[in-house]
């Protein structure tokens, strides 16, 4: 399966509004987290979104997805569910099509399934009664695994760090690229943004990733943790990659290859928006 992260910045990503810094300035854009999970197949394989973002309609075409299968959140935060609201205009029929006689015959999406943390689900049910209507937003319950083609979405309790409340993390087993493991051995990625703290290894439902994509205040700015106790957390987490997610020069008060060296002297790698790795 084929990884891709459609934004590596934080909560405000980079540049940060009405910010001169010279970290803004000087860095490329960061936007707001969301990682995306295909299957190799190009337009037929499966899609899965796992966070979604302001930014997500720009993030997805740059990344050439027109089709969604599955969504999931993390929890539900402006910068990893704001994106709601744009995929929600993807199947408003009234917003996409403008009357046979002038031909539009195809903007409505396929239905893509949502899946949300109760405490989203109980939020939205009452800000929100059209979007979870529309999109049919239900509840993952922490230990269950959800079948999208042959993916499978596992969602796991973590704790979001600062303000401290639970929220969910991700495990995705796919068929793996490398001929030899392929369906057999499945390849393991996770997905835990914004933690307080890392998981116990002993909950967590595998014992090695092939990529672990982990809340970057590993790098140091200790926005949701403290950065070495972090470290060390996730250290036991087996994983042949790592990559910081929630990445701000403008927190870090360093320019990207500065960002991307301390990434390198803690194990982590850094991420352009748009980068991606096949596992
Ligand atoms: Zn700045
Ligand atoms: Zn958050």
């Amino acid at each position: 399966m084929r990884c891709t992260l459609l934004g590596t910045g934080d909560a405000v990503g980079v540049p940060a509004p009405l910010c001169d810094c010279e970290y803004c300035e000087e860095s490329d854009p960061r936007r707001r987290p969301g990682l995306l999970v295909e299957t190799e197949g190009g337009g037929d394989g499966t899609t899965v979104l796992l966070d979604v973002p302001p930014d997500v309609t720009s993030a997805l075409h740059d990344a050439g997805v027109t089709d969604l299968d599955a969504v999931f959140l993390t929890h539900g935060h402006y910068d990893h569910a704001a994106g709601l609201s744009e995929l929600n205009h993807a199947r408003y029929e009234r917003h996409l099509l403008n009357g046979p006689e002038l031909g539009h015959d195809h903007p409505v999406s396929d239905p893509f399934s949502v899946r949300v943390p109760r405490s989203v689900l109980q939020t939205y049910a009452t800000r929100r009664p059209r979007l979870v209507d529309r999109l049919g937003l239900t509840v993952v319950p922490p230990g269950e695994r959800v079948a999208v083609g042959p993916l499978t979405v596992e969602a796991v309790r973590v704790d979001h760090g600062e303000p401290l409340f639970p929220t969910l993390g991700y495990v995705v087993r796919g068929p793996s690229t490398e001929p030899e493991r392929g369906a057999v051995d499945p390849a393991v990625v996770g997905y835990l943004p914004d933690l307080d703290a890392a998981p116990d290894p002993e909950a967590m439902p595998v014992g090695r990733f092939d990529l672990l994509y982990a809340e970057g205040s590993v790098l140091g700015a200790e926005l949701h943790a403290d950065a070495a106790a972090l470290r060390d957390g996730l250290a036991p987490l087996a994983a042949d990659r790592r990559v910081a997610t929630n990445v701000s020069e403008h927190m870090l008060r360093l320019h990207t290859p500065a960002v991307e060296a301390r990434g390198r002297e803690v194990g982590y790698e850094v991420w352009r928006d748009g980068d991606a790795a096949t596992v």
